[in-house]
Protein backbone atom coordinates (compact mmCIF):
# COMPACT_ATOMS: atom_id res chain seq x y z
CA UNK A 1 0.00 0.00 0.00
CA UNK A 2 1.66 3.51 -1.06
CA UNK A 3 0.18 5.88 1.67
CA UNK A 4 2.25 8.53 0.83
CA UNK A 5 0.99 8.56 -2.42
CA UNK A 6 -2.83 8.58 -0.93
CA UNK A 7 -1.84 11.52 1.49
CA UNK A 8 -0.90 13.32 -1.60
CA UNK A 9 -3.95 12.90 -2.83
CA UNK A 10 -5.75 13.63 0.58
CA UNK A 11 -3.65 16.96 0.52
CA UNK A 12 -4.35 17.76 -3.29
CA UNK A 13 -8.07 17.31 -2.63
CA UNK A 14 -7.81 20.03 -0.20
CA UNK A 15 -7.14 22.65 -2.61
CA UNK A 16 -9.72 25.26 -3.17
CA UNK A 17 -11.19 24.69 -0.10
CA UNK A 18 -11.67 27.86 2.21
CA UNK A 19 -10.44 31.56 0.80
CA UNK A 20 -7.89 32.85 -1.31
CA UNK A 21 -6.84 34.53 2.37
CA UNK A 22 -7.28 31.86 4.63
CA UNK A 23 -6.61 28.81 2.39
CA UNK A 24 -7.30 25.29 4.33
CA UNK A 25 -3.89 24.40 5.23
CA UNK A 26 -4.13 21.00 7.21
CA UNK A 27 -6.57 18.13 7.34
CA UNK A 28 -7.57 16.45 10.51
CA UNK A 29 -8.71 12.91 9.88
CA UNK A 30 -11.07 10.72 12.87
CA UNK A 31 -12.75 8.37 11.56
CA UNK A 32 -10.95 5.36 12.33
CA UNK A 33 -10.79 3.81 8.98
CA UNK A 34 -9.96 7.32 6.89
CA UNK A 35 -6.62 6.58 9.35
CA UNK A 36 -5.80 2.99 8.45
CA UNK A 37 -6.73 3.89 4.87
CA UNK A 38 -3.97 7.37 4.60
CA UNK A 39 -1.28 5.64 7.61
CA UNK A 40 -2.19 2.17 7.84
CA UNK A 41 -2.78 1.84 11.48
CA UNK A 42 -5.30 -0.27 12.97
CA UNK A 43 -5.71 0.52 16.33
CA UNK A 44 -8.65 1.81 18.26
CA UNK A 45 -7.97 5.30 18.97
CA UNK A 46 -5.91 7.91 16.91
CA UNK A 47 -6.29 10.97 15.01
CA UNK A 48 -4.51 12.03 11.49
CA UNK A 49 -3.09 15.18 10.89
CA UNK A 50 -1.90 16.19 7.08
CA UNK A 51 -0.57 19.45 5.72
CA UNK A 52 2.63 21.04 4.62
CA UNK A 53 4.17 17.90 3.05
CA UNK A 54 3.56 16.08 6.59
CA UNK A 55 1.60 13.53 8.34
CA UNK A 56 1.28 12.76 11.93
CA UNK A 57 -0.65 10.19 13.67
CA UNK A 58 -1.81 10.76 17.17
CA UNK A 59 -2.64 7.40 19.38
CA UNK A 60 -1.89 6.65 23.09
CA UNK A 61 0.17 4.13 25.09
CA UNK A 62 -1.50 1.34 24.35
CA UNK A 63 -0.58 1.47 20.33
CA UNK A 64 3.32 2.41 20.82
CA UNK A 65 4.82 -0.39 19.18
CA UNK A 66 2.38 -1.07 16.67
CA UNK A 67 2.10 2.32 15.67
CA UNK A 68 5.39 2.32 14.76
CA UNK A 69 5.20 -0.54 12.88
CA UNK A 70 1.87 0.24 10.99
CA UNK A 71 2.47 3.97 9.99
CA UNK A 72 5.83 3.34 8.35
CA UNK A 73 5.90 6.77 6.85
CA UNK A 74 4.35 8.73 8.98
CA UNK A 75 5.49 10.41 12.62
CA UNK A 76 3.79 9.23 15.38
CA UNK A 77 3.11 11.14 18.41
CA UNK A 78 1.93 9.04 21.45
CA UNK A 79 -0.46 10.74 23.67
CA UNK A 80 -1.91 11.13 27.44
CA UNK A 81 -4.54 12.77 26.75
CA UNK A 82 -7.35 12.40 24.12
CA UNK A 83 -5.57 11.70 20.68
CA UNK A 84 -8.22 14.30 18.77
CA UNK A 85 -7.77 16.84 20.80
CA UNK A 86 -4.03 16.82 21.38
CA UNK A 87 -3.90 16.87 17.35
CA UNK A 88 -6.16 20.09 17.25
CA UNK A 89 -3.43 21.52 19.81
CA UNK A 90 -1.17 20.66 17.63
CA UNK A 91 -2.00 22.05 14.34
CA UNK A 92 -2.96 25.24 16.26
CA UNK A 93 1.03 25.61 17.74
CA UNK A 94 2.24 24.98 13.93
CA UNK A 95 0.46 28.43 13.16
CA UNK A 96 -2.34 26.77 10.84
CA UNK A 97 -5.02 28.95 11.29
CA UNK A 98 -7.73 27.21 8.80
CA UNK A 99 -8.14 22.93 9.60
CA UNK A 100 -10.33 20.83 7.48
CA UNK A 101 -12.43 18.55 8.48
CA UNK A 102 -15.22 15.71 7.60
CA UNK A 103 -19.10 16.91 9.18
CA UNK A 104 -20.36 13.45 8.39
CA UNK A 105 -17.92 11.83 10.56
CA UNK A 106 -17.77 14.19 13.56
CA UNK A 107 -20.10 14.75 16.16
CA UNK A 108 -21.38 17.97 17.11
CA UNK A 109 -20.05 17.50 21.06
CA UNK A 110 -16.61 16.51 19.46
CA UNK A 111 -16.67 19.87 17.47
CA UNK A 112 -17.45 21.68 20.13
CA UNK A 113 -14.88 20.10 22.15
CA UNK A 114 -12.34 20.66 19.05
CA UNK A 115 -13.34 24.30 19.14
CA UNK A 116 -12.70 24.58 22.84
CA UNK A 117 -8.42 23.79 22.36
CA UNK A 118 -8.40 26.48 20.42
CA UNK A 119 -6.99 30.31 21.28
CA UNK A 120 -10.33 32.29 21.00
CA UNK A 121 -9.31 34.37 18.31
CA UNK A 122 -8.78 30.56 16.08
CA UNK A 123 -12.04 29.53 17.70
CA UNK A 124 -14.59 30.25 15.15
CA UNK A 125 -13.01 30.36 12.14
CA UNK A 126 -9.87 27.20 12.28
CA UNK A 127 -12.10 23.90 11.53
CA UNK A 128 -13.25 24.07 8.22
CA UNK A 129 -16.35 21.58 6.93
CA UNK A 130 -14.37 20.05 3.54
CA UNK A 131 -16.76 17.40 2.68
CA UNK A 132 -15.66 13.26 2.18
CA UNK A 133 -12.61 13.92 0.74
CA UNK A 134 -10.78 10.41 2.43
CA UNK A 135 -14.25 8.79 1.77
CA UNK A 136 -14.38 9.83 -1.71
CA UNK A 137 -10.69 8.69 -2.26
CA UNK A 138 -11.45 5.61 -0.73
CA UNK A 139 -14.17 4.73 -3.28
CA UNK A 140 -12.08 3.91 -5.98
CA UNK A 141 -9.76 0.43 -5.36
CA UNK A 142 -5.75 0.52 -6.34
CA UNK A 143 -4.20 -2.77 -7.16
CA UNK A 144 -3.25 -4.00 -4.03
CA UNK A 145 -6.61 -3.05 -2.54
CA UNK A 146 -8.62 -5.20 -5.06
CA UNK A 147 -6.10 -8.16 -4.88
CA UNK A 148 -7.22 -7.91 -1.26
CA UNK A 149 -10.66 -8.10 -1.58
CA UNK A 150 -10.73 -10.06 -4.45
CA UNK A 151 -9.64 -12.90 -1.90
CA UNK A 152 -12.13 -11.52 0.82
CA UNK A 153 -15.06 -12.34 -1.86
CA UNK A 154 -13.68 -15.89 -2.36
CA UNK A 155 -13.22 -17.11 0.81
CA UNK A 156 -16.97 -16.39 1.13
CA UNK A 157 -18.14 -18.27 -1.63
CA UNK A 158 -15.82 -21.22 -0.12
CA UNK A 159 -18.21 -20.36 3.21
CA UNK A 160 -21.12 -20.75 1.34
CA UNK A 161 -20.41 -24.26 -0.44
CA UNK A 162 -19.50 -25.33 2.72
CA UNK A 163 -22.75 -24.03 4.01
CA UNK A 164 -24.73 -25.42 1.19
CA UNK A 165 -23.37 -28.97 2.49
CA UNK A 166 -24.48 -28.62 6.08
CA UNK A 167 -27.99 -27.00 5.68
CA UNK A 168 -30.68 -29.51 6.55
CA UNK A 169 -34.44 -28.57 7.31
CA UNK A 170 -34.79 -28.46 11.27
CA UNK A 171 -31.54 -26.89 12.07
CA UNK A 172 -31.60 -23.73 13.73
CA UNK A 173 -31.05 -20.61 11.52
CA UNK A 174 -28.41 -19.37 14.62
CA UNK A 175 -26.22 -22.89 13.87
CA UNK A 176 -26.39 -22.32 10.31
CA UNK A 177 -24.45 -18.81 11.32
CA UNK A 178 -22.81 -20.53 13.69
CA UNK A 179 -20.75 -23.45 11.77
CA UNK A 180 -20.40 -20.60 8.83
CA UNK A 181 -19.02 -18.06 11.32
CA UNK A 182 -16.17 -20.92 12.56
CA UNK A 183 -15.58 -22.07 9.34
CA UNK A 184 -14.96 -18.09 8.64
CA UNK A 185 -12.59 -18.12 11.21
CA UNK A 186 -10.77 -21.18 10.10
CA UNK A 187 -10.77 -19.61 6.70
CA UNK A 188 -8.38 -16.61 7.68
CA UNK A 189 -11.16 -14.60 8.69
CA UNK A 190 -10.52 -11.61 10.96
CA UNK A 191 -13.97 -11.29 11.86
CA UNK A 192 -17.40 -11.40 10.35
CA UNK A 193 -18.28 -7.71 7.48
CA UNK A 194 -21.81 -7.63 9.78
CA UNK A 195 -24.09 -10.09 11.71
CA UNK A 196 -24.39 -12.72 9.48
CA UNK A 197 -28.11 -12.99 8.22
CA UNK A 198 -29.79 -16.59 8.14
CA UNK A 199 -33.19 -16.39 7.34
CA UNK A 200 -35.48 -18.91 6.31
CA UNK A 201 -39.36 -19.67 5.32
CA UNK A 202 -41.44 -16.45 6.75
CA UNK A 203 -38.64 -14.82 7.89
CA UNK A 204 -36.71 -14.84 4.27
CA UNK A 205 -39.58 -11.93 3.91
CA UNK A 206 -37.49 -9.78 6.22
CA UNK A 207 -34.62 -8.19 4.00
CA UNK A 208 -32.31 -8.42 7.27
CA UNK A 209 -33.54 -10.69 9.19
CA UNK A 210 -30.54 -11.97 11.79
CA UNK A 211 -30.49 -15.66 12.68
CA UNK A 212 -32.57 -16.58 14.92
CA UNK A 213 -33.87 -19.71 16.75
CA UNK A 214 -36.11 -20.70 14.37
CA UNK A 215 -35.73 -23.77 12.00
CA UNK A 216 -35.03 -24.42 8.51
CA UNK A 217 -38.55 -25.96 7.05
CA UNK A 218 -38.67 -28.76 5.57
CA UNK A 219 -40.37 -26.78 2.61
CA UNK A 220 -39.22 -22.76 1.69
CA UNK A 221 -36.30 -20.29 1.32
CA UNK A 222 -33.31 -19.89 3.24
CA UNK A 223 -31.42 -16.72 2.71
CA UNK A 224 -27.75 -16.77 3.49
CA UNK A 225 -26.30 -13.21 3.48
CA UNK A 226 -22.36 -12.78 5.20
CA UNK A 227 -19.53 -11.61 4.69
CA UNK A 228 -15.87 -11.75 5.72
CA UNK A 229 -12.79 -9.18 6.75
CA UNK A 230 -9.50 -10.37 5.64
CA UNK A 231 -6.61 -7.96 6.14
CA UNK A 232 -9.10 -5.29 7.15
CA UNK A 233 -11.61 -5.14 3.63
CA UNK A 234 -15.20 -6.56 4.10
CA UNK A 235 -16.72 -9.13 1.41
CA UNK A 236 -20.22 -9.36 1.30
CA UNK A 237 -22.69 -11.81 -0.82
CA UNK A 238 -26.34 -13.67 -0.13
CA UNK A 239 -27.48 -16.81 -1.78
CA UNK A 240 -31.12 -17.75 -1.32
CA UNK A 241 -31.85 -21.35 -1.86
CA UNK A 242 -34.80 -23.48 -1.46
CA UNK A 243 -35.54 -26.31 0.67
CA UNK A 244 -37.86 -29.17 -0.54
CA UNK A 245 -40.57 -28.99 -3.04
CA UNK A 246 -41.08 -25.45 -5.25
CA UNK A 247 -44.05 -24.01 -5.24
CA UNK A 248 -44.99 -21.94 -8.77
CA UNK A 249 -44.46 -18.72 -7.56
CA UNK A 250 -41.47 -19.11 -5.40
CA UNK A 251 -39.98 -20.18 -9.19
CA UNK A 252 -40.99 -17.20 -10.60
CA UNK A 253 -40.02 -14.65 -7.94
CA UNK A 254 -37.00 -16.32 -8.04
CA UNK A 255 -36.15 -15.85 -11.57
CA UNK A 256 -37.67 -12.77 -11.46
CA UNK A 257 -34.99 -11.26 -9.24
CA UNK A 258 -31.88 -13.38 -10.78
CA UNK A 259 -32.99 -11.78 -14.11
CA UNK A 260 -32.99 -8.20 -12.69
CA UNK A 261 -29.67 -9.04 -10.84
CA UNK A 262 -28.09 -10.29 -13.98
CA UNK A 263 -29.18 -6.94 -15.70
CA UNK A 264 -27.76 -4.85 -13.10
CA UNK A 265 -24.23 -6.74 -13.24
CA UNK A 266 -24.78 -6.40 -17.45
CA UNK A 267 -25.23 -2.40 -16.80
CA UNK A 268 -22.18 -1.67 -14.68
CA UNK A 269 -18.91 -0.16 -16.35
CA UNK A 270 -17.13 2.90 -15.97
CA UNK A 271 -19.21 6.29 -16.45
CA UNK A 272 -22.51 4.29 -16.14
CA UNK A 273 -24.63 6.36 -13.48
CA UNK A 274 -25.57 4.49 -10.33
CA UNK A 275 -28.95 5.34 -10.99
CA UNK A 276 -29.03 3.15 -14.15
CA UNK A 277 -27.71 0.55 -12.64
CA UNK A 278 -30.18 0.49 -10.29
CA UNK A 279 -32.85 1.28 -12.92
CA UNK A 280 -32.15 -2.15 -14.84
CA UNK A 281 -32.95 -4.38 -11.96
CA UNK A 282 -35.98 -2.41 -11.00
CA UNK A 283 -37.58 -2.45 -14.59
CA UNK A 284 -36.67 -6.42 -14.62
CA UNK A 285 -38.64 -6.56 -11.59
CA UNK A 286 -41.55 -3.76 -12.61
CA UNK A 287 -42.14 -5.79 -15.99
CA UNK A 288 -42.79 -8.47 -13.07
CA UNK A 289 -45.47 -6.73 -11.34
CA UNK A 290 -42.65 -7.01 -8.61
CA UNK A 291 -41.43 -3.85 -8.06
CA UNK A 292 -43.26 -2.22 -5.38
CA UNK A 293 -41.50 -5.71 -3.36
CA UNK A 294 -38.05 -4.46 -4.34
CA UNK A 295 -37.87 -2.02 -0.79
CA UNK A 296 -34.36 -1.43 -0.74
CA UNK A 297 -31.61 0.26 -3.07
CA UNK A 298 -29.75 -1.62 -5.54
CA UNK A 299 -26.24 -2.03 -4.26
CA UNK A 300 -23.27 -0.21 -2.30
CA UNK A 301 -19.71 0.61 -2.23
CA UNK A 302 -17.85 -1.94 0.17
CA UNK A 303 -13.97 -2.14 1.08
CA UNK A 304 -12.48 -1.02 4.76
CA UNK A 305 -15.82 -0.86 5.79
CA UNK A 306 -19.16 -2.55 4.54
CA UNK A 307 -20.91 0.34 3.75
CA UNK A 308 -19.22 2.73 1.80
CA UNK A 309 -19.55 5.17 -1.32
CA UNK A 310 -21.41 4.75 -3.73
CA UNK A 311 -24.69 3.98 -3.29
CA UNK A 312 -26.65 2.37 -6.07
CA UNK A 313 -30.34 4.07 -5.87
CA UNK A 314 -32.87 5.00 -7.63
CA UNK A 315 -32.55 8.68 -9.51
CA UNK A 316 -28.76 8.92 -8.09
CA UNK A 317 -26.36 10.12 -10.52
CA UNK A 318 -23.20 9.50 -9.43
CA UNK A 319 -20.81 7.87 -12.20
CA UNK A 320 -19.10 4.65 -12.03
CA UNK A 321 -15.50 4.61 -12.23
CA UNK A 322 -13.01 1.91 -13.03
CA UNK A 323 -11.82 0.66 -9.51
CA UNK A 324 -14.90 0.67 -7.84
CA UNK A 325 -16.04 -2.42 -6.12
CA UNK A 326 -19.82 -2.46 -5.28
CA UNK A 327 -22.77 -4.77 -4.39
CA UNK A 328 -25.83 -5.59 -6.73
CA UNK A 329 -28.38 -6.97 -4.31
CA UNK A 330 -32.38 -6.62 -5.95
CA UNK A 331 -34.34 -8.57 -3.75
CA UNK A 332 -38.28 -9.55 -3.27
CA UNK A 333 -39.97 -9.57 0.22
CA UNK A 334 -43.43 -10.76 0.34
CA UNK A 335 -44.85 -9.92 3.54
CA UNK A 336 -45.95 -13.02 5.37
CA UNK A 337 -44.65 -15.40 2.24
CA UNK A 338 -41.42 -15.31 1.50
CA UNK A 339 -38.25 -13.23 0.32
CA UNK A 340 -35.54 -13.74 -2.59
CA UNK A 341 -32.34 -11.65 -2.63
CA UNK A 342 -28.92 -12.16 -4.44
CA UNK A 343 -26.14 -10.36 -4.39
CA UNK A 344 -22.77 -10.20 -5.60
CA UNK A 345 -19.43 -7.77 -5.46
CA UNK A 346 -18.60 -6.16 -8.81
CA UNK A 347 -15.32 -4.89 -9.45
CA UNK A 348 -15.58 -1.69 -12.47
CA UNK A 349 -13.36 -2.87 -15.32
CA UNK A 350 -12.42 -0.90 -17.92
CA UNK A 351 -15.28 -1.98 -20.18
CA UNK A 352 -17.55 -3.18 -17.45
CA UNK A 353 -18.18 -5.27 -14.79
CA UNK A 354 -16.50 -8.38 -13.03
CA UNK A 355 -18.21 -10.36 -10.74
CA UNK A 356 -15.59 -11.43 -7.68
CA UNK A 357 -17.95 -13.92 -5.66
CA UNK A 358 -18.79 -16.56 -8.64
CA UNK A 359 -21.14 -19.26 -6.62
CA UNK A 360 -23.62 -20.40 -8.30
CA UNK A 361 -26.73 -18.22 -8.65
CA UNK A 362 -29.29 -20.59 -10.66
CA UNK A 363 -32.07 -22.16 -8.72
CA UNK A 364 -30.62 -24.46 -5.98
CA UNK A 365 -32.78 -26.70 -4.29
CA UNK A 366 -31.53 -28.71 -0.98
ZN1 LIG B 1 -25.08 -8.57 1.96
ZN1 LIG C 1 -24.64 -5.70 0.74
Amino acid sequence: MDFRARQRRAVRALKGSGTAEHPVEALLVTHLPDVRYLCGFTGSSGALVLGAGKATLYTDGRYTVQAKAEAVGTKVEIVSKSAVLTACEAIAAAGVTRCGFDAAQTTVASLEAMQKTMPAKLRKAMFQPVGPIVARLREVKDKSEIEIIRRAALVGCGLFDKALGMMRSGMTEVAVAAELEHAARLAGAERMSFDTIVASGERSALPHGHASAAKLPKRGFVTLDFGVVIDGYCSDMTRTVHMGRALEDELRVYDAVLEAQEAAVAAIRPRVSVGEVDEAARSVLRRAGLDQYFTHSTGHGLGLEIHEQPRLAAKQTQLLERGMVVTIEPGVYLPGRFGVRIEDMVLVTATGGEVLTPSVKAWTQL
